[in-house]
């Protein structure tokens, strides 16, 4: 522990804990990785402590010698990316999960039961707002869409049963930030006067911003979730999620995740922790220097009304990204995600939003029409119609998703081929 806490995140981040108890792995560079689902039990007293052992709030997971029975359960890749993103996100504990969707229903899923009342931000994932609305509600969980921005409709939207506010920042996809320590502070007096039981949590997701460029717990959320997918794995290749979060709800979580059987598998664990992790801030470094100068190319043209990126100047919550979003040296890190509007009404935007995808996805090379996100490649889509249109038009007009805007995830062409490419589809309307 001690020995990790000398070296820079940098250099942490490539090469994992100094020392795991997870695996005996003095000898090998790479995480060693195992493909049997079931593991072998020394006698029946072993496999007895194992099943004691686990999800038990008395045993500390970074220094008991784990005893591992079930990939489902527990497993030791697994566990290696675990105490990789606790320290990443400079949470007490990590629980990671097969996808981000898994990991975003055991964050709510723990706290909430029939008859509890969740808020949630407007803008967020298609699939988590689908979540919320579609199947939390048949459990008998009521929610409430707050734009965060606005503490006072948030204190508004509370109930005595709200057990959960969940939001984004920067939100998918308007890029709109929320003030993490006003939300945190706001929750603190909240929870003044609430029993234990009846505590209001903070999940973020904050996938956009990767722990690379944004550590919410540093600012006084609870949980953090992430899809692994994006980001984090970096290359398009693998899928998996995570929550970071207090030791305490550690137990639930793996409850949760062997009950509800959301678990990562040894091969996606391997895949992050051998090339997503340690090559995190190399990537998001330069894609973010890329991300600037195009967000300042659309800023100035004329097909495009306006471009929510949180390193240009005329960012409306340029001093809050300043204040928040800061890279593991401290240096301020906007990220590698823009969204912007091209010109136009209502239906008209819309048409020429779909045509500049079109036109990419037929004449570029270096952009790709595709959803998902933080890949080496540069990607564009259009939320309104693809990865938002769970969310009813009206919804998504009030989240400020507009009909004409488009999303772009920069990756790590050269940047004057990215240029050339949205001239020549923004030319096409
Ligand atoms: C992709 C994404 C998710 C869902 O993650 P999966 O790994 O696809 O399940 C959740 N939140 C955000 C912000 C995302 O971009």
């Amino acid at each position: 522990m001690a020995r990790d806490e000398a070296y820079r995140d940098r250099s942490v981040l490539i090469h994992g804990k100094f020392r795991s108890e997870k695996w005996d792995f003095q000898d090998h560079i790479l995480p060693p990785i195992t493909t049997a689902v079931a593991f072998r039990l020394r006698s029946a007293t072993r496999g007895a402590e194992g099943f004691k052992q686990f999800a038990n709030p008395d045993v500390d997971r970074d220094t008991a010698k784990p005893i591992y029975i079930y990939d489902r359960l527990d497993e030791p890749c697994v566990g290696l990316l675990e105490e990789t993103l606790a320290f990443a996100e400079k949470g007490e504990c990590a629980v990671c999960f097969g996808t981000g969707m898994g990991a975003i229903a055991a964050a709510i899923g723990i706290h909430v039961r029939s008859g509890d009342h969740m808020v949630y931000h407007p803008a967020i994932y298609g699939c988590t707002y689908s979540h919320i609305v579609n199947w939390l509600s048949r459990f008998g969980v009521a929610s409430t869409p707050v734009r965060f921005n606005c503490l006072d409709d948030v204190v508004e939207a509370v109930r005595p049963e709200t057990r959960v506010l969940y939001f984004e920042s920067p939100s998918n996809p308007t890029m709109e930030l929320v003030d993490l320590e006003a939300v945190a502070g706001l929750v603190r007096q909240l929870n003044a006067d609430r029993p234990e039981d009846r505590r209001i949590y903070t999940v973020i997701d904050n996938t956009f911003a990767s722990p690379y460029a944004q550590r919410p717990l540093t600012h006084g959320i609870d949980f953090v979730v992430h899809s692994l997918t994006k980001h984090v794995s970096g290359f398009g290749a693998t899928m998996g999620g995570a929550i970071v979060g207090p030791r305490r709800f550690e137990t639930d979580l793996l409850l949760y995740r062997k009950d509800f059987g959301g678990s990562m598998t040894p091969d996606a664990a391997w895949h992050i922790l051998t090339y997503g992790i340690p090559t995190l801030a190399m990537r998001i470094e330069h894609q973010q220097k890329t991300a600037l100068r195009v967000a300042e190319f659309l800023d100035l043209h004329p097909k495009v009304s306006r471009v929510h990126y949180p390193g240009l100047d005329s960012f409306p919550q340029k001093a809050l990204a300043l204040r928040q979003m800061r890279d593991i040296d401290g240096d301020f890190s906007p990220g590698a995600m823009i969204f912007f509007e091209v010109v136009g009404k209502a239906d008209e935007c819309y048409r020429a939003a779909v045509q500049v995808c079109d036109h990419l996805a037929a004449n570029a090379l270096s952009v790709t029409l595709a959803v998902s996100l933080g890949q080496i490649r540069t990607l564009v889509e259009h939320p309104a119609s693809m990865t938002h249109s769970a969310i009813p038009p009206d919804e998504q007009l009030k989240a400020g998703i507009s009909p004409g805007g488009i999303r772009l995830s920069i990756g790590l062409e050269d940047e004057r081929d990215i240029l050339r490419d949205l001239e020549s589809a923004l030319e096409s309307i």
